[in-house]
């Protein structure tokens, strides 16, 4: 929130540096000043587009300096009717092309550098799906999105079963391609707008926009399956695993915030590892409030 309204009061005050200094600027062109200097001053237009950090306006201010500058030219024909005015005017713009160029070029790198490093911060290294802080950082954007206008969606906390044991039979290796694969099952189960990430050591959330609790169950159930029926190869041999799941949904009546939201997946999920393991199971149902005994009326 603070970075965007930061981001918004930079492109703002980018925009009206621009505006007026390209206006000056033109004035003086037209009215005193050689057009050399002129034209190193526009240069400072384009680097505002810089300040904003926006390709666009880059590419918006290295467009006007050059059509001011050409006015400038038309305007002002007793200053610089001249040869050397008019080579002047062509290497001002070829100064203000030349920052323009950079500044975009180093926009784009800048933009690529950002994409890389969210990526690295937001995903797990080991079966390549996002890690705890991309999947939090999901599931708050579709808890705003629900608590603003109301779109339903669901979350799946999928726990892997006696994971320990694999690691103590099979050792510490194998257990990670057996997570890499279980991930991968999951995703693969997954519609493109879903998300799926590593919630905790053989722990998966996955949250599913626009998604009401039968069709989260639903879900669930296919991954259930899948992961079920898929041999799992690990050296020689192949092992199947079991998961088991819970679901709660975002809706109407539902959690209070998505702290409640997450713990009642998870109760869900412990709910169907203490009723056997390998099975789905819907939200733990909302503890009933005690009622007060009800008082005695005092008939007068
Ligand atoms: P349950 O069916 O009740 O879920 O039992 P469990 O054995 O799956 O659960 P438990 O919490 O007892 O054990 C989880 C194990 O997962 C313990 C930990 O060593 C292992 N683990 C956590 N992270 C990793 C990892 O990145 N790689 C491997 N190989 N093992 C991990
Ligand atoms: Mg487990
Ligand atoms: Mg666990």
């Amino acid at each position: 929130m603070l970075k965007s309204l930061s981001t918004n009061a930079a492109t703002i005050c980018a925009l009206v540096l621009g505006i007026i200094s390209s206006g000056v600027y033109f004035a003086l062109d037209v009215h005193y000043t050689p057009e050399v200097i002129v034209g190193v001053l526009y240069t400072t237009v384009v680097l505002f587009g810089l300040l904003a950090r926006a390709r666009r306006m880059v590419l918006a201010f290295a467009c006007t300096s050059t059509v001011l500058i050409a006015l400038g030219w038309l305007l002002n024909p007793a200053l610089d009717d001249t040869a050397v005015g008019l080579i002047n005017r062509a290497l001002a713009l070829f100064v203000i092309w030349a920052i323009a160029g950079m500044a975009y070029h180093y926009l784009n790198v800048q933009q690529e550098l950002e994409a890389a490093l969210r990526h690295l911060a937001e995903s797990d290294p080991l079966t390549q799906i996002l890690n705890r802080v991309g999947i939090m950082t999901e599931l708050s954007r579709r808890y705003a999105e629900f608590q603003r206008y109301g779109s339903v969606f669901s979350v799946l906390m999928v726990d892997v079963d006696h994971f320990k044991s694999i690691n103590d039979r099979l050792g510490h290796l194998a257990g990670d391609h057996v997570l890499r694969r279980v991930a991968g099952i999951i995703r693969s189960a997954l519609r493109e707008v879903d998300s799926v990430g590593r919630y905790g050591g053989e722990e998966f959330l996955v949250v599913l926009p626009g998604t009401r609790i039968d069709s989260a169950i639903n879900t669930a159930e296919r991954i259930r399956v899948a992961i079920e029926q898929i041999p799992i190869r690990v050296e020689r041999e192949q092992i199947r695993v079991t998961v088991s799941i819970g679901a709660m949904a975002a809706a109407p009546g539902g959690p209070a915030n998505l702290e409640a939201l997450i713990d009642g997946a998870d109760r869900a999920m412990y709910d169907a590892k203490h009723s056997g393991r390998n099975r789905v199971m819907p939200p733990p149902r909302p503890v009933t409030p005690l009622r007060a005994a009800p008082v005695a009326r005092v008939v007068p």
